[in-house]
């Protein structure tokens, strides 16, 4: 359950309608298997009817043809026109003809041997009457009837008797074969709806699945939202209560005459100063996140040299860098080019990652700042990437998906009273965006982070690149 819960909830931050879409993708599929069933069947029995009535048919005609064979032999027996007598023997010989052919269709359809044989039967049966029945003809149209009478009653009738049984055997026999082949299909058709019982059933049982799998993850969200949001005030309120003691007992001292001299003063000047400061920080990272919250806070893009970019970041995070005795240094690509990017939206993205890399960074109180050119080739538009690098403590690869999702912090800095809200890399994130740009991660626990800044080369003929050969490409603040 414990596994299951993870795999919700990781699926509940991707998307519910992934799920939503994989069982869409089984309906479907069971959906067609369903429908080929019943096509199959139907087809089947449309077969089986069409093969049924056809058959009945050329035993029927057969039947009719043998007899209208027997029966104008009888007429020209019974007749004293000699013209009629020639005209009752053509037409016997046609009808023999058709008898010929039904019967050799026969044996061609034969299904198995207990048929072919039969039909083996029918032949040499219908040869042995046809024989006498030519005897017979030709004692008529001789003028012998009586002759032509005493013949067929000897070899004629038991000679047609066999017949008749051989086609009563065929019709027994097809007979028995379509029992079978109904039987067969009524097997199938059985199989076939217990098919479909299962399937649905099968369906049923995935859709409520999904249902309880999304609302479940969904509940496993909202909690884990509240979750991470009461820490975060517990963050914020444990960040903005430990200036406001400092500046309250300061304004206290200062309020109650202990301050005396002027290097006191200034000292405590120095200190509600920095205070002050970093509640200024915090409030406005809190108030600035709300602003890209709807997604839709205008950034003002403008074509700025990376040279700038970089100065005002450089002279931007001096402050921090000094108090907290890292050391700084900046790596640049000779010839840096334009790129359209919003100056405090990258500003306070490149200051976010900085805080971080001096925040997480060790003891090994250094942070390099990589700036570097990718042309770009025919799919993909040139970009320039700035990484951020320390060598500090570093993001377990499990945590690498979360550090991005507002208020998201991570147990081990929790854990070590590292303070933070979770909002400073969303905010990175949502401010790269915003410009078109991405940002991306590569860390190592125990071996360090860098976060890269990947901004779009501006594009357009008036945006040359900005050429500063005074300036060196390694710098450095310590
Ligand atoms: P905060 O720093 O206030 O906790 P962030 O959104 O800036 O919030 O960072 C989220 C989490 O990502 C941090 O809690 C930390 O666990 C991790 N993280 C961010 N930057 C670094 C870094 N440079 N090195 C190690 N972990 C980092």
């Amino acid at each position: 359950m414990e596994l299951l819960d993870r795999w919700l909830s990781a699926a509940s931050r991707h998307n519910a309608v992934l799920l939503l879409f994989v069982v869409c993708c089984g309906v479907t599929v069971i959906g067609a298997m369903v429908i080929r069933d019943m096509q199959s069947a139907n087809s089947e029995a449309q077969r089986m009817y069409k093969s049924s009535v056809d058959g009945l048919e050329e035993i029927g005609e057969l039947q009719y043809d043998a007899q209208e064979t027997r029966r104008t032999t009888l007429y020209a027996l019974t007749t004293t026109d000699s013209n009629l007598q020639v005209e009752y023997a053509d037409q016997t010989r046609e009808a023999d003809r058709r008898v010929r052919n039904g019967i050799a269709e026969y044996a061609r359809q034969a299904k198995g041997p207990e048929e072919q044989a039969l039909a083996d039967r029918l032949n040499r049966d219908w040869t042995a009457y046809l024989n006498v029945r030519d005897e017979v003809l030709a004692s008529i149209l001789e003028g012998s009837t009586t002759e032509a009478v005493s013949l067929d009653l000897a070899g004629g009738v038991p000679a047609f008797e066999r017949v008749r049984q051989d086609l009563n055997e065929v019709k027994r026999l097809f007979g028995e074969d379509a029992s079978r082949e109904q039987a067969s299909l009524a097997e199938s058709s059985r199989r076939s709806s217990s098919r479909i019982v299962g399937i649905l059933s099968f369906t049923f049982l995935l859709s409520a699945a999904a249902i309880w799998a999304i609302q479940r993850s969904q509940m496993l969200g909202r909690m884990q939202l509240a979750k991470l949001q009461m820490e975060f005030v517990a963050s914020v309120s444990h960040e903005l209560r430990t200036p406001l003691a400092v500046i309250r007992s300061a304004a206290d001292n200062i309020a109650d005459g202990l301050v005396k001299n002027k290097e006191s003063l200034i000292r405590y000047g120095t200190v509600l100063q920095h205070q002050s400061r970093s509640m200024g920080e915090l409030v406005d990272q809190i108030l600035l996140f709300a602003s890209t919250e709807d997604r839709k806070r205008r950034v003002v893009l403008q074509p700025l040299a990376v040279e700038r970019i970089m100065d005002v970041v450089l002279a931007d995070t001096e402050a921090l860098i000094r108090e907290s005795g890292f050391t700084l240094e900046l790596e640049t690509e000779p010839n840096l080019p334009v790129v359209m990017a919003d100056l405090p939206g990258i500003t306070q993205c490149l200051r976010n990652l900085v805080g971080n890399a001096v925040k997480y960074g060790g003891a090994d109180h250094k942070v390099t700042l990589r700036v570097s050119t990718s042309p770009g080739g025919d799919k993909s538009p040139g970009e320039v990437r700035i990484a951020v690098s320390d060598r500090g403590i570093g993001i377990d690869s499990s945590e690498i998906g979360r550090i991005f999702e507002p208020f998201y912090r991570s147990p081990r800095v929790h854990a070590s009273q590292i303070h933070g809200t979770g909002l400073g890399l969303a905010l990175a994130r949502r401010l790269a965006e915003s410009m078109g740009g991405s940002l991306s991660v590569h860390s190592q626990v125990a071996v360090g982070s860098t976060f890269t800044l990947h901004l779009p080369l501006a594009q357009g003929e008036d945006l040359q690149p900005a050429v500063d050969e005074g300036r060196p490409s390694r710098m450095s603040i310590t």
